[in-house]
Order: C-alpha cells, then structure tokens, then sequence
C-alpha cells in the first residue's frame, strides 16, 4: 500500500467538509474520486498534501504518517499535486516554469529533468519560450501536469483534470494519464464516470465527505444502479 487515508475529519473553519473518509491505494495503481459537486473530492486531495490538513484521522504514504506535516515537506517527499485551477506563473515561460519546480532528493538521480519532460512531451516543447500567460487551457494543464512532474512524484494526485477542456484535449490528458500510470501511482477526481472507467482501474465514489461505493472499473461500468444514484452519468 503506497497510500492510506484512515478516517479523516478536515474542516473549513467549523463547518465539517470530509466526516471519516477512507481509502487506500496500492502502488502502481491509477485510482478515480468520484463524486458530485461538493462531496469532498478537493477537499481529499488537498488533505492529502497537507493545503487542509485533517484535524482528526490519519494519513500515511510509503509507511511514514504525512498528516501533520507541512505542504511542502510532503510534495518533497515524492507526492505531486495538480490542483483544479492550474496555477502556472504567467510570468515565466513554459521552460521558466518547469525549471522552478526542479527538485532532486539528495543521493536520487531524478527522473525527471527539465530536458527529459521536453523530449517526451513536444507539445510543450514547442511552446518552450512562450509566456505562461498565453497558453490555452489545455496546454496549460499539460504543463501544470509536466511541472507536477519536477518533484520525481512517486503518487500524483490530479484535481479534475478535464474541468474546462475541449473533448480533443481531454483525450491528450487521457494519454498523458495512461502514460504516467506506467511509472507513477496516480489518484485523480472527476464528476464523470466515462473518463474514469476508461483512465483508473478502481473508483471510490465520496458522498457527503465521505466514501459511499468502492469498485472495480470493470464493475462500475455495468453498475448503471450505482452511476445513476451517485453521480452525473451525462
Ligand atoms: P467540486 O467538484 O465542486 O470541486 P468536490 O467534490 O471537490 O466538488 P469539495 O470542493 O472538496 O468538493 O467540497 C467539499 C465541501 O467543502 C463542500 O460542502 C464545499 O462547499 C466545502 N468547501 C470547499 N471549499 C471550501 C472553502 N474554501 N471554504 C468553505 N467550505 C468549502
């Protein structure tokens, strides 16, 4: 297990936004959120990398508890983060932005450089010297998903990552998912089953901060009961 999310309880200010969510993730797996607007799946991954921290609960990655520590302790520790509005430094161009995020564990030889994301992804090597602030959404996801990259993530946490897209650019993020699953443990969310039936091989379905369904993805798909009561199916 790379990932367990034991009972958690996180809040916003005194209002009870996940009551005793849990999960786990075994390593190598891609994992979907489900669930309808509000029911906790933003919450879960910001838990996760300590932006909410939980208040009661437990969280541990590769065997250490992270709850309890701060953000930037826990992504160096090998977790990366996408969150729902992509913030790239406007700023910064393209190259600019990957090379801030550069971070190697002392004694690691990274796997991912600057240059590598650039041989793989031409894409973004093409946009290498244009501004942040002028890329479309969909090259800004990529790019937000490339920068995640820089901390030699072992889990890769994915905030919606479709939120927004033209349907041909979310097919580029399904293959970008399908790629990184290779080598990485991803968690992503989303509203919609298809994507997550197509890209995760496990969905666990929150309702109300909590998880209401676990399931295959192969079982999900036939489980029209289950799609219609807990999520938006269109
Ligand atoms: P969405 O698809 O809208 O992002 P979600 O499943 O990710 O939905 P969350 O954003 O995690 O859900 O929200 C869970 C609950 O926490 C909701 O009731 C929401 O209103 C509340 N919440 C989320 N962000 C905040 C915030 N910054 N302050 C107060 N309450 C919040």
């Amino acid at each position: 297990m790379i990932l367990e999310v034991n009972d958690i309880h996180t809040y916003y200010g005194e209002s009870l936004a996940l009551q005793g969510l849990s999960f786990s993730v075994n390593e190598g797996e891609t994992v979907c959120l489900l669930g309808r607007n509000g029911a906790g799946k933003s919450t879960t991954l910001k838990s996760i990398i300590g932006l909410t921290p939980p208040r009661k609960g437990t969280i541990v990655f590769d065997g250490q508890t992270i709850s309890g520590k701060p953000a930037h302790k826990i992504a160096r520790m090998g977790i990366g983060y996408v969150p729902e509005d992509r913030r790239i430094f406007p700023g910064l161009t393209v190259r600019e932005n990957l090379e801030v995020a550069e971070y190697r564990r002392s004694g690691e030889t990274p796997a991912w450089t600057v240059e590598r994301v650039l041989d793989e992804y031409p894409m973004l090597a093409e946009l290498v010297n244009q501004d942040g602030d002028t890329l479309s959404g969909g090259q800004q996801q990529m790019l937000t998903v490339a920068r995640s990259l820089m901390i030699q993530p072992r889990v890769l946490l994915l905030d919606e990552p479709n939120e927004g897209l033209a349907p041909v650019i979310v097919q580029q993020i399904g293959r970008l998912i399908d790629e990184l699953s290779k080598t990485t443990t991803i968690v992503f969310t989303d509203q919609s089953v298809h994507f997550a039936l197509k890209h995760a091989q496990r969905a666990f379905i929150l309702e109300r901060g909590k998880v209401v369904h676990e399931a295959t993805s192969d079982d999900l798909r036939n489980d029209h009961e289950t799609q219609e009561r807990y999520l938006s199916v269109a």
